[in-house]
């Protein structure tokens, strides 16, 4: 899927995120079991994935359609 990101303006493919972070994932595991499983359960499920921006995380991106993204190809906009 092609991207344009609303908040560092990256032009690319979006790349496929994990919600939540790892810090909290460990902070909750040592001091309550449960929620930390419930967590990391939820961090490996679909659910706890999002489509985002590779530089920034940011989940705020405008889907560029084939038409778009071959017009930014030709403006010589990209850098791949
Ligand atoms: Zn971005």
């Amino acid at each position: 899927m092609k991207i344009q990101c609303t908040s560092c303006d990256y032009v690319g493919d979006a790349v496929s995120l994990q919600k939540g972070s790892r810090s909290k994932e460990i902070a909750l595991w040592c001091c309550l079991f449960l929620p930390g499983l419930l967590y990391t359960l939820w961090r490996q499920s679909s659910d706890g994935h999002y489509m985002g921006c590779p530089q920034c995380r940011s989940a705020r991106f405008r889907t560029l359609t084939r038409r778009e993204w071959k017009d930014l190809e030709r403006q010589g906009l990209l850098k791949a």
